[in-house]
C-alpha cells in the first residue's frame, strides 16, 4: 500500500494518509467534527504499488567445491518488477535490510533472529 484512504463516520470527511515505514498511521480524530475513533479505511480508495519477491544465487562458478550457493531474497517494486526473469544475471543495487522475525503478528513480540533482504533500487541484466 502506498497511501491509506479514511472517511469518517460521522461527518464523512475523507483523508488520504501516505504511508510511513511501510505502516498505516491511522488518523485518530477527524479533523473536521473532532470525533475519536470514527475513521474507517476505504480500501478501493487506497493506492497500491506491485511489488515482488525475487531469490537471487551466487554465480555457480564462484562456489568453492562442494559448498552450498548462497542466496538472497530481493524485494522490488513498481518499474523494476517482471524486469528480472529466472535464469538472469544480474549486478543489483539496493538497501540490505533487516528484518526481527515475529514470534506472534498479533502481539507483535519479536526475536533476535534477524530476516535479511535486499530493497531493489535498481537492477542491470549482465547476460
Ligand atoms: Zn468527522
Amino acid at each position: 500500500m502506498k497511501r491509506a484512504w479514511f472517511r469518517c463516520e460521522n461527518c464523512f470527511d475523507e483523508v488520504a494518509v501516505p504511508l510511513l515505514n511501510a505502516k498505516v498511521q491511522e488518523p485518530e480524530v477527524c479533523r473536521v467534527c473532532n470525533f475519536k475513533q470514527t475513521m474507517q479505511i476505504i480500501h478501493n480508495f487506497c493506492s497500491f504499488t506491485d511489488k515482488q519477491y525475487i531469490k537471487i544465487q551466487e554465480l555457480p562458478e564462484l562456489v568453492t567445491e562442494g559448498e552450498t550457493p548462497s542466496s538472497l531474497t530481493v524485494i522490488s517494486y513498481d518499474t523494476n518488477v517482471d524486469g528480472v526473469r529466472p535464469g538472469d544475471r544480474v549486478s543489483l543495487i539496493g538497501i540490505y535490510r533487516a528484518q526481527p522475525s515475529k514470534i506472534d503478528r498479533m502481539k507483535g513480540t519479536v526475536r533476535s533472529i534477524f530476516n535479511i533482504y535486499l530493497d531493489l533500487i535498481s537492477f542491470n541484466v549482465i547476460s
